[in-house]
Order: structure tokens, then sequence, then C-alpha cells
């Protein structure tokens, strides 16, 4: 009893997990799905026709749901039988409609099952990841399928049927029930269907997400990349005609590097590259442009604009205390500015804004200079 609780806990957990796309549907569940409500239509026909008395549907049921209990079993454990359980299940299928439509004709509707497996046949194809010929099978079967289906229907207008039920009440009701088996198949496979592609879609849209940002940013300091920012600069050039462009270097790198290890030299690069982001923050694009020199661009920049941010982040990082095993260090910063003039090349603006910044380091760095 407990263990039939938890089993179906799991299960609601499962679903809503599959529901809010969340996670895939495995091919586990779908087959288990698929073989176990099409064990239950024949169950339930079994009990039909034995009350009825038309014996040769009843004894086609019964080796039905024999044929699904070995379907369930080739399931067992490990194992992924699950192209032999679809031929196994397609084959039942042609199988029951060929029988039922000989023994009550076509009135009852039992070759409509017919139609239902066809896409399942698609999405059982695609899904299992066949690796060729994955839509030749498919399609092959379809074809199959509806020849079955017509032949089907001539039977039925050559053939009398084998057993006649003068039953117009259970006509009517057991075509209404195969119909809305089948119809309730071809719903339930396409809601799946649908599923499994706004989930693979998700999954890719996320993937390309973390894909973009890892071509486009610096893995270091988490600024963008030379590459990104050669990309924000043409669209600077085209749209935007007052930008400023401030080229940043850390003062005697070397010697922090030199004295304190690289790793120490790392920390304060990802310190000077927070606080320069921080400073620029809707207002352009950081990237870091070499080793330890920062290339800022800013939109929409006036002199007296660029230099109050150049300033606030040279003030900030020489403000800043970096904390090596409890010896506080201090860094400082020498930026140079360079406004945009559209009438050169952004390679003119990036050298005067480096040559700004090599005035700045030939001056006593810790600088700004526009
Ligand atoms: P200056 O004040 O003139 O800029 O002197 P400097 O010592 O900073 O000279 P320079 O700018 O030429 O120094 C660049 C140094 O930055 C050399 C290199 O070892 C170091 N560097 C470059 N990239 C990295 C990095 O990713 N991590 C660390 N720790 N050091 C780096
Ligand atoms: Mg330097
Ligand atoms: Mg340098």
């Amino acid at each position: 009893m407990k263990n039939w609780k938890t089993r179906l806990k799991k299960g609601i957990y499962k679903l809503k997990n599959i529901l809010s796309g969340k996670s895939q549907i495995t091919n586990r569940l779908k087959f288990h799905a698929l073989i176990g409500s099409i064990a239950s239509v024949h169950v339930f026909l079994l009990v039909i026709f034995g009350i009825f008395r038309v014996m040769p549907l009843f004894y086609f049921n019964i080796f039905s749901v024999f044929t699904y209990a070995f379907c369930f079993w080739l399931m067992r454990g490990e194992r992924e039988h699950y192209l032999a359980i679809y031929f196994i299940t397609y084959l039942e299928v042609l199988l029951h409609s060929f029988a039922a439509t000989i023994c009550l004709g076509w009135k009852f509707g039992f070759a409509q099952y017919i139609i239902a497996i066809i896409p399942v046949g698609f999405y059982i194809c695609y899904t299992l990841d066949i690796k060729r010929r994955k839509f030749v099978i498919a399609t092959v079967f379809a074809i199959f399928a509806a020849a079955a289906f017509l032949t089907c229907k001539f039977i039925s207008f050559f053939v009398d049927p084998a057993v006649v039920l003068d039953n117009i009440a259970l006509e009517l009701s057991l075509y209404v029930f195969n119909a809305l088996c089948a119809f309730t198949f071809l719903i339930l496979f396409s809601l799946v269907f649908i599923f499994e592609i706004k989930l693979s879609s998700n999954q890719l849209k996320h993937q390309n997400a973390i894909l973009d940002k890892l071509a486009s940013t610096d893995p270091l300091t988490g600024l963008y990349n030379r590459r990104s920012m050669d990309v924000f600069l043409s669209q600077a050039v085209e749209t935007d005609s007052n930008f400023a462009l401030i080229m940043c270097d850390i003062d005697d790198f070397k010697k922090v590097n030199d004295t304190y290890g690289h790793d120490f030299g790392d920390v304060v690069l990802k310190g000077v590259a927070s606080i320069t982001a921080e400073q620029v923050k809707g207002q352009g694009y950081v990237c870091r442009w070499g080793g330890e020199e920062i290339l800022i661009l800013l939109n929409n920049a006036s002199e007296e604009s660029s230099f109050r941010i150049a300033e606030n982040i040279r003030r900030n990082v020489a403000n800043h205390v970096f904390d090596l095993n409890e010896k506080w260090i201090h860094c400082s910063l020498t930026l140079g500015i360079a406004m945009h003039n559209s009438k050169e090349a952004v390679e003119d603006t990036i050298t005067r804004a480096d040559y700004n910044l090599y005035c700045g380091k030939r001056n006593g760095k810790n600088a700004v200079v526009l």
C-alpha cells in the first residue's frame, strides 16, 4: 500500500515537471504509457466481446493482452527494445482491425485505430533517434497503414460480417468508443510532440545564451572581450556621433605580479574590472582590451561626462584596498580619454586615447588625461 502511495506521488511529481517543461519524458515512460493504454483498451474490448459472445474477437483480444504483457516484459530493467515494441504494436493494431472488420464489418469503426497509429510511428522513429532513414521507416509504415485501412474497407464491402450482432446501441457505442480512443491517441501524441519540441527549443535557447556569453566575454574578468568591443565600436560609428573612448591601464602591474604573485595579480585585475564596470553601468561598454588594459566606450558622451566617469573610476580604484592574507594593498589606474571625431576612423580615436594614457603614465600615473 505504502509502495503504491510513494509511486503515485513520484508519478505526480514527474508529471508536474514534464508539464512545466523542466524535465523530459523518458522513452521508458512514453512506452509504458502507450502500451498500458492500448492494453487497457483491449481488456475493455475483451470484456465486451465476452459479454456479447463475439468469440473470435474475444480470443483475439486475449492474444492482444498477452502481446502487450510481452511488450511490458521486453521493457524490464534496463532493456530498450522500443523499436521492436513499436513493430509488435503496429502489427497487432493492423491485425486487430482486420479481424474486427471481418467479424463485425466496417460500421463498428475498428479500422480507426490504424489512423491513430500513423503519427505514433513518426513520433517514435523521430524521438528514438533511429540513426538512419528514420523518416523512411515511418513513411513506409504510414503508407502500409493507409493501404491496410483501405483493405479493411474493401473487405467489408465484398465480404459479409462473420458475426451478425443485431444491436444498434452496441454498434453505435463501440463506434464512439473506438473513435474516442483513436482521437485520444492522436491528441495525446500531438501534445507530447509539442511539449518535446518546446522543451528542446528551451534547452537550445539556454545553451545558445551560454555559448553567446562564452564567445563575447573574457572568462577572468567577466568583461566583454575584444571581439565584442569591435562590434560595439562599429555600431557606435554608425549610430552615435558623440561617443568617447577611455583606455585604462593598471599602474606598475608587473611589480604587483612580481611582488605578490600572479594569482594576486588576477585578483587585482578582477577587482579593477568590477569597479570600472560598476561606474560605466548603462552608459556604454567595458572590455578587456589586452593583458591589463581596459577599453571603455561611452555612448552619448561629452568631455565633461567622460572625464567625470574616468575620474570616478580612478578614485575608486585608488581608494580600494586589496586584501592579501591580512596585508592591505593599494593599486592605481591611469586613464586616457579621446572623444570620437566623425571624420576620423575609430582606430585613430583608440590611438589618441592610448596616447593620452601614455602621457598620464609619463607624468606620474594614477591620472586621467583628456
Ligand atoms: P605601467 O605602469 O607602465 O603600465 O607598468 P606595468 O608594469 O603595468 O607595465 P605593463 O602595463 O606593460 O604590464 C603588463 C603586465 O600585465 C605584464 C603581464 O605580466 C601582466 N598581465 C597581463 N595579463 C595578465 C593577467 O591576466 N593576469 C596577471 N596576473 N597579470 C597579467
Ligand atoms: Mg600597466
Ligand atoms: Mg599594459
